[in-house]
């Protein structure tokens, strides 16, 4: 009973990633007790305009790293994903933010790398941009996950699903901890988006249609904003 309980969970576990197709391995790390109790990075610069504030936008996988499917296979997470990435660079510039991206095309970028690049340019958020698949067509919605007590992180992730929800009326399935690679290798608030269901044929109907992406990478956007006008106004004592 108990191995088949397990069984169940393993399958809930890996049927609702975006990872659960060949690249498995491709968002995970390996992590030490320590790391998981001390790992809470705040935002590293305390700028006055929002103009010094540095976002790292991380279209997930590329090149030889499809990510997932759409359920009729006609799409790949890879290229949606750099859509909204390409969005919401625009959306946060309209907030007047600046943003860096770990890959503006569709090529291959290991995921410590894509660590280091939010690290070694000083970025004061990393977000990255992902959507999921399930075994079961059913499941929808959106989540966005943030590293085991990373209490910024977490503020940030559930500042960018309230606001995504708000503007998209998408399913919320809630903030989640992973201890995914570009999460822990970051040293700045760190949350990865998954956006919607491909293997949901009328969420991924949705996501066709980029005046929907684009209420998605408004959401990400704004809860960003959101986020760091609230750590802003903690920090002024308001
Ligand atoms: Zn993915």
């Amino acid at each position: 009973m108990i191995r088949r309980t397990l069984i169940t969970l393993f399958i809930v576990i890996i049927g609702t990633s975006c990872s659960y197709r060949p690249h498995t391995t491709s968002h995970n790390d390996t992590i030490s007790a320590t790391d998981y109790y001390r790992f809470d990075p705040k935002p590293s610069l305390h700028p006055t305009k929002k103009e010094k504030h540095l976002i790292v936008i991380d279209p997930g996988h590329g090149g030889k790293d499809p990510g997932t499917k759409s359920w009729d296979k006609k799409h790949l997470e890879k290229n949606l994903n750099l859509a909204t990435a390409l969005m919401l660079m625009d959306q946060l510039d309209n907030l007047g933010y600046r943003s860096i991206f770990t890959r503006k095309n569709d090529v291959f970028i290991p995921l410590v790398k894509r660590a280091t690049i939010a690290n070694e340019n000083n970025g004061t958020i990393f977000v990255s941009i992902h959507f999921n698949s399930g075994l079961s067509r059913k499941a929808n919605g959106v989540e966005i996950f943030y590293f085991p007590n990373a209490m910024h992180s977490r503020v940030l992730a559930s500042n960018i699903l309230s606001n995504i929800i708000t503007y998209s009326a998408a399913n919320s399935r809630g903030v989640k901890s992973s201890r995914f690679t570009v999460l822990k290798k970051t040293s700045m608030p760190a949350v990865l988006v998954e956006g919607g269901f491909m293997s949901n044929p009328p969420e991924m109907q949705k996501l066709r249609d980029p005046v929907y992406l684009n209420i998605i990478a408004w959401g990400i956007a704004k809860g960003i904003d959101t986020y760091l006008s609230e750590y802003w106004n903690t920090l002024q004592g308001n």
